[in-house]
């Protein structure tokens, strides 16, 4: 709990020093879209390609988040607003701390990504939209959770019974079932290089 004694020490490096040491510009990858859209699959694909460059990069992955910092939280309304506000300050600090990040969660609702978009801040906070048809993310099934969802078993299950708000502007729109996995981790890469975060001639 926040009380008037806790105060926020300056810390001496600042986060332009930081980054300019990492010669990137950090942000946040922001990748939402419909279970087995491809959401881990592209931001680990992506995150390969810029270890490979040399580029400093750190993914928070839904599955694994929840098992740690938001192991107490469930799939309520309000728990899964507050998965995405802890999801937000952790993304901050790892994007203060000058590192190009991901986060992988379906983030089904429009607010909720707002609030993380101003949580960030606009000029840093990039919204991924994994554009994959329900019918081919039920094929995939890579988790079989749409079968069980279908057989009752899960409910509130987005898709499915629960609502997807679609991306009114995503900056980057990758479709998946039009591209394999390398080339839409190309085009993220593509758009970081074209925005600056990172340079299109850094050596491998
Ligand atoms: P999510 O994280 O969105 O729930 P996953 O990445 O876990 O989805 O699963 C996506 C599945 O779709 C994986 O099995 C992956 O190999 C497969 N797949 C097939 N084609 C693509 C593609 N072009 N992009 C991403 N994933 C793809």
């Amino acid at each position: 709990m926040k009380t008037e004694n806790t105060v926020w020490h300056p810390q001496q490096i600042t986060k332009q020093q930081r980054a300019q040491q990492k010669g990137q510009r950090p942000c946040l990858l922001w990748y939402t879209g419909l279970s087995g859209s491809g959401k881990s699959t592209i931001a680990n694909a992506v995150d390969d390609l810029l270890f490979e460059r040399g580029y400093h990069s750190y993914l928070l992955d839904g599955d694994n988040v929840r098992h740690g910092l938001n192991g107490d939280l469930s799939f309520t309304d309000q728990d899964r607003v507050e998965n995405i506000r802890r999801i937000s300050e952790v993304g901050k600090l790892f994007v203060d701390a000058g590192l190009i990040v991901s986060t992988a969660f379906i983030s089904p609702f429009a607010s909720d990504r707002a609030l993380a978009a101003e949580k960030i801040g606009e000029a840093e906070f990039i919204e991924v939209f994994i554009d994959t048809p329900i019918e081919v993310c039920e094929q995939r099934d890579p988790k079989g959770l749409y079968k069980k969802a279908r057989a009752g078993e899960i409910k509130h299950f987005t898709g499915i019974d629960s609502d997807y708000d679609v991306p009114a502007n995503p900056a980057i729109h990758v479709k998946t079932a039009e591209a394999d996995i390398k080339q839409c981790a190309e085009q993220v890469l593509s758009f970081l290089a074209e925005r600056g975060f990172i340079s299109s001639t850094k050596a491998v």
